[in-house]
């Protein structure tokens, strides 16, 4: 267990050890199994990066540069291991507009030192207003009013993951490396064959490819169930500054709910969700996107509509809202042997309560510090420390699935008397908003090596 812990932390010490050189003056780590020497912006066909068997040798192999794999990256980073992160894109992910991070985002963001040059970029929202389709007020709220530590922002999802992906080495990421499948081996060793051929070896798996997960299905989770909504996404786009407070606008009609919430001073996010007894047929056309979404809010206030006219067409998107509730003693554990899954890949959530990512981001730390003492300490085992991640976080991700699950379909009630009691009574004098943004508590410490 010494050696493997050892083969798999990035010596931190600002002046190597000459052996640690190798021939073209690159560091690598005695007791590892390769040593990187090109760039993985592109597939390896190197030999010298295989062994004789033409198998890559990794110590930790993340698969997926979304946000949750990025952010286990640079945790891992933080704590001086290193990782290979493989995502099948040729290159960062690039749609999906905008998402909101609330406190326990940020805490985590705080953590692993990238949050600052984060706020610079994305205005902090001040509270929210909801609104019936006629444009009436129902209530508004302040967030600082309920919970002083508070922080609620919209984020360019582009940006959040180049300001991740910043913190790594570029050789760190390698795209154009989709996986294909996965088998373990009986010495615990993982074997990864991707689809342009190449075969890893890892010690250890970190599953952060999301909703479709084929690390998730080797492992026997069911495919994510669809929620019966849809939503339309867009960013609109104010070149010479957008008109808003900083607040989240909410408006809620009958089976039919949208929203709008200044990102920047030339941005605003909005989507629109309704209800759909399927998923229907995948359209990316941004033209139609538009018509199909302004057809559903045609009587509502104008500024939604015109939202809609000014979003760039790759800002706009259609998307299925899918989820996963995680039975216990049905559902399989978070980790199987030294394979382990985080974010979306595990348990994604619909989005009624702004958490997927905010949650991917806990679970990134989280699992972190566990696999950083198991690997330091050799104790308790590396399946263990998964394990352990597991457990913890389980209790959180679990209720906050069904909780989002059911907060969408109280929404998107089409009943008109249930419509009316939830605009006219429940809203105007029942919700507070301190209890229902509780979940959004979650503390961690800076990581430090
Ligand atoms: C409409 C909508 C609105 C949302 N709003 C919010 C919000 O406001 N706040 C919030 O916190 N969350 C929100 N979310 C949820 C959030 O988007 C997700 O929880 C988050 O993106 C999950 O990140 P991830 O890294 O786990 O997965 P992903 O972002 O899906 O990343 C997975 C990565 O894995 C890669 N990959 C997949 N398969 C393979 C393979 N075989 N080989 C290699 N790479 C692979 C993919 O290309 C991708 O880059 C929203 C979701 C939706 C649908």
């Amino acid at each position: 267990m010494a050696t493997t812990t050892s083969s798999l932390l990035r010596l931190n010490s600002p002046m190597p050890r000459p052996s640690l050189y190798n021939s073209q003056g690159r560091v690598f780590l005695q007791n590892r199994s390769k040593f990187r020497a090109q760039p993985r912006t592109k597939p390896i066909c190197a030999s010298s990066l295989k062994t004789e068997s033409g198998v890559q040798k990794e110590d930790i192999v993340i698969v997926g540069a979304g946000i949750a794999g990025l952010a286990t990256a640079v945790s891992l980073k933080r704590l001086g291991i290193e990782s290979l992160v493989l995502e099948q894109a040729e290159s960062l992910r690039t749609t999906g507009t905008s998402l909101t991070l609330f406190k326990n985002g940020w805490r985590v963001l705080d953590a692993i030192g990238v949050a600052e040059s984060l706020r610079t970029q994305f205005l902090e929202i001040q509270g929210m207003v909801v609104k019936s389709e006629d444009g009436r007020e129902l209530h508004s709220f302040t967030f600082k009013d309920e919970d002083q530590t508070q922080e609620v922002r919209a984020v360019e999802r582009k940006i959040l993951l180049d300001t991740l992906a910043n913190q790594l080495p570029s050789e760190a990421v390698q795209f154009s490396s989709k996986l294909a499948n996965i088998e373990s081996r009986d010495n615990g060793e993982n074997l990864l064959e991707l689809t342009n051929g190449t075969r890893l070896l890892a010690k250890i798996v970190i599953g952060c490819d999301g909703i479709g997960s084929p690390i998730a299905k080797w492992m026997g989770f069911s495919e994510p169930n669809y929620s019966g909504h849809c939503a339309y996404r867009g960013l609109g786009f104010y070149p010479n500054g957008q008109p808003f407070a900083q607040r989240v606008n909410y408006i809620y009609g009958r089976g039919l709910r949208a929203g709008y919430v200044p990102v920047s001073h030339t941005k605003v996010y909005w989507f629109i969700c309704y209800n759909s007894p399927s998923a229907g047929p995948k359209i990316t056309d941004p033209s139609l996107l538009k018509k199909q979404a302004k057809e559903l809010v045609s009587n509502w206030p104008a500024e939604l509509l015109e939202l809609i006219d000014i979003s760039p067409d790759e800002t706009i998107s259609r998307t299925t809202l899918v989820d996963r509730w995680l039975w216990p003693g049905v559902t399989p554990q978070a980790s199987r042997g030294k394979v382990v899954l985080v974010g979306d890949a595990w348990h994604p959530m619909t989005p009624n309560l702004g958490q997927g990512a905010c949650c991917a981001l806990e679970d990134a730390i989280t699992l972190t510090r566990k696999l950083a003492d198991s690997l330091k300490s050799g104790t308790p085992s590396i399946e263990d420390a998964l394990t352990a991640y597991g457990e913890e976080r389980w209790p959180r991700v679990f209720p906050l699935t069904i909780r989002a699950n059911l907060v969408g379909s109280l929404l998107q009630w089409d009943n008109p008397l249930v419509c009316s009691a939830r605009n006219n009574v429940v809203i105007p004098k029942l919700v507070r908003l301190g209890p229902m943004l509780e979940h959004t508590n979650f503390e961690c410490e800076p990581l430090k090596a």
